[in-house]
C-alpha cells in the first residue's frame, strides 16, 4: 500500500471523467517546500508566513530575511506557483510564544476576534508594507501569489491595494525587479462569503480556509476541547457556505481552492468535487491520500447528487449512504 501510494505522487490527479484537480501543498517554513515537491505537490496553495515571524521574543524578521525565505520556497518550487500568505499572526498563533504573563496580549478577552491577521498588518503598515516588499521582490525568481487572511470588509481589501500600489513604485523607483503577482484572499469569515460579489471583482483567486470558516460560522473557539464536539465540518451551514462560495467563484471565472484541514481529510474530498473544487491544498503528508480519492471520483456523479447532500439537516450521514465518507 505504502508503494503503491508512493507511485501516486507523480500521477496527475484527474477524476474517472477527465476532471483534473489541483494539488497544492501548505507550508510554514521555506524549507518545507523540498518535502511538498517530493509529495508530488504542483504548487504552494499556502505558505503560512508568520511561521518566519513567531518565536522570536517578538522581534521581527527584516526585509532581506523575509525576501530570503520567500525566495528561497519560490526557488525550490521550480517554476511552480508559491502562495505566500501575509501573516495570520494572533489568536491560536501569538507572535511570542512566551506563556502567559509577558502582558502584550493578556488583556486581550477574545483573541480570535481581535487585533490578528490582516487587522494586525494594517494597523503596523511600515512592517506590512515590508512583507510586501519582499514578497514582490521574491516574485522575480518565478509565480508567485499573494494571499491576505482574515478578510472581512472591502475597506480592507481597498487599503492592502493601496499598499501594493505604494510599494510597487517603491520597487520600480529602486530599479529592482518584480513579476506578475496575483491578489487573492482567504475566505474563512462568514461576513466575506457573504460579500463575496463585491470581493471577487478586485482579485485574482480566494482561497477558503475551513479551520477559521467553521469556527466562525459556528462560533465554535477551534482551540477549545471543551467544546470539541460541536466543531462541526459537516454542519449543514458550513456546507451551504462552501457550495456557494466555489459555485460563485467558478461562475466568475475565478479560481478558487480550500487549504484548511478539510482539504486534506479524505472524508471530505467526494463532497468538495460534488461542490465543483478542482483545487485542494493540504500538508505535503495527505496529498498521496487525496489524490488516490479523486482517481476513483466521478465528478459529474458527485455534481448530481449535491443537492441531496445540501437538502438535509444531517450532511454527514447522507455522505455516509453515498459511499462519499
Ligand atoms: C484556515 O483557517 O483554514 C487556514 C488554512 O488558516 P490557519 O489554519 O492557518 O488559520
Ligand atoms: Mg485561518
Amino acid at each position: 500500500e505504502r508503494a503503491r501510494l508512493a507511485r501516486l505522487r507523480h500521477t496527475p490527479a484527474v477524476t474517472l471523467d477527465g476532471e483534473a484537480v489541483q494539488m497544492h501543498a501548505n507550508i510554514e517554513l521555506p524549507g518545507d517546500a523540498k518535502a511538498a515537491l517530493a509529495a508530488g505537490a504542483e504548487g504552494v496553495g499556502l505558505f503560512r508566513s508568520e511561521f518566519l515571524f513567531m518565536g522570536r521574543g517578538g522581534q521581527l524578521p527584516s526585509e532581506e530575511e523575509q525576501y530570503e525565505a520567500y525566495r528561497e520556497a519560490v526557488e525550490a518550487m521550480q517554476g511552480r506557483p508559491v502562495t505566500i500568505r501575509t501573516v495570520d499572526i494572533g489568536a491560536d498563533k501569538p507572535l511570542d510564544r512566551a506563556p502567559a504573563g509577558d502582558g502584550r496580549y493578556d488583556h486581550v478577552l477574545n483573541p480570535a476576534l481581535g487585533l490578528r491577521a490582516i487587522r494586525w498588518s494594517l494597523s503596523e503598515p511600515a512592517m506590512f508594507r515590508q512583507q510586501l516588499r519582499a514578497i514582490y521582490r521574491a516574485s522575480a525568481h518565478g509565480p508567485v501569489r499573494l494571499l491576505l487572511p482574515m478578510v472581512a470588509h472591502m475597506k480592507e481589501l481597498r487599503q492592502v491595494r493601496d499598499c501594493i500600489t505604494r510599494v510597487r513604485q517603491q520597487l520600480v523607483d529602486n530599479q529592482q525587479p518584480t513579476g506578475q503577482v496575483e491578489l487573492g484572499v482567504m475566505i474563512e469569515i462568514p461576513a466575506a462569503a457573504l460579500i463575496l460579489d463585491a470581493l471577487l471583482p478586485l482579485v485574482d483567486f480566494v482561497s477558503i480556509g475551513t479551520n477559521d470558516l467553521i469556527q466562525y460560522t459556528l462560533a465554535i473557539d477551534r482551540a477549545d476541547e471543551s467544546v470539541a464536539h460541536l466543531y462541526d465540518p459537516w454542519h449543514p451551514a458550513v456546507m451551504q457556505l462552501l457550495a456557494t462560495v466555489i459555485g460563485a467563484c467558478r461562475a466568475r471565472g475565478k479560481g478558487v481552492s480550500v487549504c484548511g484541514e478539510m482539504a486534506g481529510d479524505v472524508a471530505f474530498t467526494d463532497a468538495l468535487l460534488a461542490m465543483g473544487l478542482r483545487s485542494f491544498s493540504m500538508h505535503p503528508s495527505q496529498i498521496a491520500f487525496v489524490k488516490q480519492r479523486i482517481l476513483r471520483a466521478d465528478a459529474s456523479k458527485l455534481a448530481a447528487q449535491l443537492p441531496q447532500l445540501l437538502g438535509d439537516e444531517d450532511p454527514e450521514r447522507v455522505a455516509k449512504r453515498l459511499g462519499w465518507a
